[in-house]
């Protein structure tokens, strides 16, 4: 009898392991499915960014190397690799990947060069420039949720940027002058003082208009003076963007 017992508690327990372990399996397959259709899908991405003109070698590498189903919300990994902008909450979005590659490619940060990110959202384009391993890179956003939980992914996934919470339209003045701004967001116009954090040979990435629609600027510091000759800007259309918000730029 008590042997019977036995047999029928050893019986219940293998049969318990083979579903545990066969579960398991069935999670691991699906993981490695997924995980190769997003690479598949990343791979047609980036044929799309060369295709669309995306052409800085290194640019198009640092966009291969990051994940970028590891910046958006679980439930929209699956369309992580489609060449558009994506919610990430509070309103605002991850940009869409060929805005993030042009901006990119336009600013063309070097291994000696200083960057400043305004608009750190979700990360995305903090990671890619990460990987373009620059000396230094700084990045300021101001929703307090968005920072807290983005600056949270960096420790996990090791991004080695600086981030602050705050306006960024007023730049930041302890780390400049930098050899690079970027701006994620939509400007009413080009912030004077952080064009002032340029170093000379510096060039800042923001797009500029209405709230409907922006033209992208690159300005670039030719000069040590703070006079409109100092700058050059040059201009690339047909984008858009979420407003940027602030002392220097959009009021809420
Ligand atoms: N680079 C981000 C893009 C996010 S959208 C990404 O790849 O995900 C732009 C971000 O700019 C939003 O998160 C918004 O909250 C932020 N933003 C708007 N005005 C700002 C300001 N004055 N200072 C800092 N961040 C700002």
């Amino acid at each position: 009898m008590l042997q019977n017992s036995k047999n029928l508690i050893r019986d219940k327990l293998y049969s318990f392991l083979r579903t545990a372990s066969s579960i398991s399996v069935i999670d691991h397959v699906s993981h490695f499915a997924k995980a190769s259709v997003l690479e598949a899908q990343k791979s047609e991405l980036l044929a799309t960014l060369r295709a669309k003109g995306i052409s800085n070698d290194a640019v198009l590498r640092a966009m291969s190397a990051v994940r970028r189903e590891d910046f958006v919300p679980e439930i929209l990994m699956p369309r992580a690799y489609e060449n558009v902008a994506l919610p990430i909450g509070f309103g605002q979005t991850i940009s869409q990947p060929f805005t993030v590659a042009y901006m990119t490619e336009l600013l063309a940060p070097t291994r000696t060069d200083t960057v400043l990110e305004i608009g750190t959202g979700s990360g995305y384009q903090t990671a890619v420039l990460a990987a373009m391993s620059i000396r230094a890179l700084y990045t300021i956003e101001c929703v307090k949720e968005l920072y807290e939980e983005t600056r949270a992914r960096f420790a996990t996934l090791g991004v080695p940027a600086t981030t602050r919470f705050g306006d960024g339209s007023l730049g930041w003045i302890d780390a400049a002058p930098f050899d690079g701004i970027i701006v994620t967001a939509g400007s009413p116009d080009v912030p004077e003082g952080l064009a002032h954090q340029l170093a000379v040979g510096g060039r800042m990435i923001i797009p500029v208009g209405s709230q409907r629609e922006q033209t992208i600027y690159r300005i670039t510091r030719e000069h040590a003076g703070t006079g409109a000759e100092a700058f050059r800007a040059e201009e690339f259309h047909g984008f858009r963007f979420v407003p940027l918000i602030g002392k220097a730029a959009w009021r809420q």
